[in-house]
């Protein structure tokens, strides 16, 4: 049996951790598995990285950002090889370059584009346990790329599928995927499984439990995917694909995205092509624009409304003011938040949204965007009432039951 094993970086974030990773390695290996290791960055590493880097401008060149901050995984793969070999483990770290990850050539948000297994297959036929330092690839230059915030999921992911290994296990600090983040709710529910869809969902709209690559290349690969705590033995959950006894459940679960932004654009001129040029624009410049809402026009002007990442608002506002001619004023408001209710139910019942609604109107939450599909409800709400909102469509649904 070859497994897949990622640790992320609570589970490698000091010596200790990492030593307690080594012992969890050398136990599978003990019990008869190959084992390939894929580790993140030790936790608040590559964000002092970031900081490191902002020391000098706001706007770093790509290249060199992937340069640098591809280095903590590095680090946390030598050291725990170096664990490893300590206890009598034969182990041998990896680049993303030496694992054979090749990208395209989009600087800290790149696409895996192939992988050649030969030298991790060469040395696990050695008996080696292979760690492989997460989030990296080169492109076909040689420089070396990152995969986006949270890419060592990807890199895991797709390392089960280049191996063709028989499961892959995501490591954190909590033991599972839950019905809710459960930082915000304490009452929150361990799933035993859930399907591709909706953990895609639940990752697109924050969950930061999994990245949502990772799950879509999951999905796309069928990769037998776990999500695991490094810190106990419990079961986990399963990311499996859709069942229909899974459409007997309403609702799987609630998640709360922190990172948005809204931007109301004012006396939008109302002719043909304009919305073309403006998401145009923003998409050629990278920019994920998620709920759209646009008045019914008059006097030749309508009001347009969109959000964005948080981190991408700056970036938005200076696409926007390229547009002065077609645009009378616009606001930005960063304190702004999307609440979001998931389950593959939602395709067979009718009134899981009207619910959503109720919810938030009863704790006095004004909603300020909406946004459906067949298995979300999403909301665009005031930051201040967030976790609020989570708390009440958590029990709404009796996801604490
Ligand atoms: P790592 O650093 O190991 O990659 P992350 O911090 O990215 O781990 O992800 C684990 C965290 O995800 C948990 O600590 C938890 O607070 C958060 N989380 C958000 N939503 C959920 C959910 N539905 N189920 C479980 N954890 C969740
Ligand atoms: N270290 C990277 C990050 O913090 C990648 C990862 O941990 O998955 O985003
Ligand atoms: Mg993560």
């Amino acid at each position: 049996m070859l497994v897949v094993h990622k640790y992320g970086g609570t589970s490698v974030g000091n010596l200790d951790r990492i030593e307690n990773v080594a012992n969890r390695v050398a136990k599978a290996k003990k019990a008869g598995s190959d084992v390939v290791v894929v580790v993140s960055a030790m936790s608040g590493e590559t964000n002092k990285l970031v900081g490191y880097a902002e020391h000098f401008t706001s706007t770093p060149a790509k290249k060199e950002m992937d340069m640098l901050l591809s280095s903590g995984e590095r680090v946390t793969a030598a050291l725990l090889s170096i664990a490893l070999q300590s206890q009598g483990v034969d182990a041998v770290a990896m680049s993303g370059r030496q694992a054979g990850i090749v990208t395209d050539n989009r600087h800290t948000y790149a696409r895996i584009e192939s992988i050649d297994p030969t030298a991790m297959q060469e040395a696990i036929n050695a008996g080696k346990v292979v760690i492989v330092a997460g989030f990296q690839g080169i492109n076909k230059d040689g420089s070396v790329t990152t995969l986006g915030r949270g890419g060592s999921d990807l890199s895991a992911v797709a390392l089960a599928g280049a191996l063709q290994a028989d499961q892959c296990e995501i490591y954190s600090d909590v033991d599972g995927i839950y019905t809710t983040d459960p930082r915000i709710e304490p009452n929150a529910k361990k799933l035993d499984t859930i399907s591709y869809d909706e953990m895609l969902e639940l990752s697109s709209l924050g969950a930061k439990v999994l990245q949502n690559r990772s799950v879509e290349l999951a999905k796309k690969l069928n990769v037998k995917l776990y999500a695991k705590s490094s810190f106990s033995d419990n079961e986990g959950t399963l990311i499996i694909k859709e069942s229909n006894s899974m459409e007997e459940v309403l609702v799987s679960g609630v998640v709360l995205d922190r990172n948005q932004a809204r931007v109301t654009l004012r006396g939008v001129s109302d002719r043909p092509g304009i919305a073309a040029e403006i998401f145009t624009k923003l998409a050629d410049a990278n920019i994920n624009v998620d709920m759209i809402i646009q008045n019914v026009g008059t006097d030749g002007a309508t009001n347009l409304g969109f959000t964005v990442p948080q981190s991408e608002h700056l970036n938005a506002r200076k696409i926007m003011e390229g547009f002065d001619h077609d645009i009378e004023g616009m606001d930005f408001d960063e304190h702004v938040c999307k609440v979001s209710v998931v389950g593959v139910g939602m395709k067979s019942h009718s009134g899981v949204a009207a619910t959503a609604f109720t919810t938030l109107a009863k704790s006095n939450i004004n909603i300020e965007m909406i946004s459906t599909s067949e298995i979300k409800v999403s909301m665009v709400i005031n930051d201040k009432y967030g976790e609020l909102a989570i708390r009440a469509l958590h029990e709404a649904y009796g996801l604490d039951q």
